[in-house]
């Protein structure tokens, strides 16, 4: 039995439509695989010790919290992106995502500075873009089917083609509602738009996390979950989506 850690960045500021559901999710899998899993809360000028932590995760918020956010995140971004490249496993939702860019450009024209890991903008517009999303990604190493919430007033861009989206759209808006893209994957990052909470009903994006933290700490994980419930769930709402 192991003991894993994940970082929950901004839990009062960064949290919208039951982000903080994905944590409990990763802690009840990784106890039924047998193993225990600590959440550790950090806040604004919290250190951060990534000898420690197995995975990071930061949820959603309003544009007001991302700039709040912005100012503390921006300091522990050179160590944060190397930390990245290097395999941290790490779930940004929504205006966390958005903050991983060059700028986020508020609906009243406000320009936030990103951190500009990645060379992707976003504009915010008066009308949201709100519903259901499905999309199909490959992130698993097989297309998948990966269903979620959005609510976002942010357009986001990718301005670096070589960048790639965590999926594309099936139906609902993703990244920008033009292009079909949504959200980002690099390494064992991955920005999504989805809230829901994602990773309850998409148990092999779950997975994916917990088999990158089981890696790094040198564990495998061959056991395999009863995940009759979460693939009911999963087609639920896949259904109610497809037939909108
Ligand atoms: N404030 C950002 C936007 O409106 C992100 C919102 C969110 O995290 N749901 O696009």
């Amino acid at each position: 039995m192991a003991e894993f850690i994940i970082a929950h960045m901004y839990p009062d500021l960064m949290n919208l439509y039951g982000d903080r559901g994905n944590l409990l999710c990763l802690k009840r899998r990784l106890e039924w695989y047998g193993h225990q899993c600590v959440i550790k809360d950090i806040c604004l000028n919290n250190e951060l010790d990534y000898q420690s932590i197995d995975m990071l995760f930061i949820g959603g918020g309003s544009d007001r919290e991302q700039g709040i956010v912005y100012q503390d995140l921006i300091r522990k971004a050179e160590r944060l992106y190397k930390e990245i490249d290097n395999g941290l496993p790490v779930l940004c939702i929504c205006g966390a995502y958005q903050l991983l860019g060059k700028s986020y450009t508020g609906v009243e024209g406000e320009v936030m500075q990103g951190l500009g890991f990645f060379d992707f903008y976003t504009q915010g517009s008066k009308n949201r873009l709100v519903g259901n999303i499905l999309i199909n990604s490959n992130i698993t190493g097989e297309e998948i089917s990966v269903v979620g919430f959005e609510n976002h007033a942010g357009r986001t861009y990718f301005k670096d083609k070589g960048l790639k989206p965590l999926g594309h759209v099936v139906k609902g808006h993703g990244n920008n509602g033009e292009d079909r893209s949504e959200g980002i994957s690099y390494k064992k990052l991955i920005g999504t738009y989805l809230h829901g909470p994602l990773l309850p009903k998409n148990p092999a994006i779950a997975d994916f996390f917990i088999k990158a933290m089981a890696e790094r700490k040198g564990i495998t994980i061959n056991k395999v979950l009863d995940d009759t419930m979460e693939n009911f769930a999963h087609e639920q709402v896949k259904y109610q989506i497809l037939n909108s």
